[in-house]
């Protein structure tokens, strides 16, 4: 059985030439039903011929995650703990922010990267995400957003949720094609990002598909020394091969990327740490995103004062890097990516 949210509309017309010998229109055809119209019953599908709407009911489903849990923010973040057919969990998160409504998805269950800081790698990865899955959660947030006002919907996706999207390289391309295709969920390119620890060779293969969806790398450290402490993938791709990775990204793609820097009390928040940065990332054209720090109980790392942010943020303004600060979204829920879903399972144990 295939879940037609697997498909990207170029996969989808082959399946349908070659194996059932349609019209390569036929996929425009439900792409049009399943993410225009958002009609997830064949039986509705007035233009479909009645027997290949048998061949479809037969050989296709349109599956869709359940939600499992939901947690509502004061500041209307949502954030869900999905299960999905097999029944595992995967978290998705909804930010309101004033320039529209950001999807956070995760791109596999659990995640094998290690970072020191990060409640996600608590539980290893047990899979990757199929990509109909990760249609799936952007599916149910736009049904949620419906539901308050049939306007509104998903305008940004960021692939910053649980799991590494470039160590589930092929799911999550399909995935941001059918997101930004005009007959798919018609976000452009410029709204869509995924994030990466810094897997070398994704970011290369990334380069190469010329794509102007956005690209953020979690940088988090500024000379190897501590990126070894904080994020076990440093030892590695150490940080030269990482900027030169970075670089390439820049002249293929045409595209600046984004480095995420969580600041960390006494880890790598100092000035001195800010000059590093500056210096490291000379020759690039990125700009950086310095997040404060959600903590988490089980671990030993605290955010930094404000004064000692503020401070980083004008050292490297001053050094000529452009820089901001990340709103922060859900503190009052469980909103650190990995935090509900590790919760949850340990309750399931
Ligand atoms: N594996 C990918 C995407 C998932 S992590 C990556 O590493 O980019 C998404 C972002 O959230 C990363 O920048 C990650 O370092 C950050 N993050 C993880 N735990 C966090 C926490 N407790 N507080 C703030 N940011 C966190």
């Amino acid at each position: 059985m295939y879940n037609l949210y697997d498909f990207k509309i170029e996969k989808l017309e082959e399946l349908l030439v070659n194996k059932y010998f349609q019209k390569k229109y036929r996929a425009t055809q439900l792409f049009k039903w399943i993410y225009e119209k958002r009609v997830d019953d064949f039986d509705k599908m007035s233009d479909i011929s009645l027997s290949f709407k048998e061949v479809l009911k037969t050989d296709f489903c349109l599956d869709k995650p359940k939600i499992f849990k939901k947690q509502v923010s004061k500041d209307g973040t949502i954030k869900l703990l999905l299960e999905m057919s097999d029944g595992n969990l995967v978290e998705t998160v909804l930010m309101r922010y004033n320039y529209g409504n950001v999807a956070c998805v995760s791109s596999e269950v659990g995640c094998n990267m290690g970072c020191a800081f990060c409640a996600s790698g608590f539980l290893k990865k047990k899979r990757d995400l199929t990509c109909g899955e990760m249609v799936g959660e952007v599916l149910v947030l736009d049904e949620l957003l419906k539901e308050e006002d049939p306007s509104k919907r998903v305008t940004h996706v960021v692939v910053m949720g649980t799991g590494e999207p470039f160590d589930n390289y092929d799911n999550v391309l399909d995935f941001i094609r059918i997101l930004n295709h005009p007959y798919g969920f018609a976000i452009g390119a410029r709204h869509l990002t995924v994030s990466t620890c810094g897997l070398v060779e994704g970011i290369r293969r990334y380069a190469n598909e010329h794509l102007q969806i956005n690209l953020a790398i979690s940088l988090h450290a500024p000379n190897d020394e501590i990126r070894n402490k904080l994020m076990p993938i440093s030892r590695k791709y150490p940080l030269n091969e990482l900027m030169d990775a970075v670089k390439y990204y820049e002249k293929e793609a045409g595209r600046r990327v984004t480095f995420e820097y969580i600041l960390l009390k006494g880890v790598n928040d100092s000035k001195e740490n800010a000059k590093e940065l500056a210096a490291l990332i000379k020759g690039t054209l990125a700009y950086v995103n310095l997040i404060p720090y959600n903590p988490i109980k089980e671990l030993i790392y605290e955010r930094s004062d404000e004064n000692r942010v503020h401070d980083f943020l004008d050292t490297l303004t001053k050094l000529g890097v452009t820089a901001t600060i990340r709103k922060e979204f859900g503190t009052d829920i469980d909103a650190a990516c990995g935090q509900l879903r590790a919760k949850n399972e340990n309750k399931k144990l």
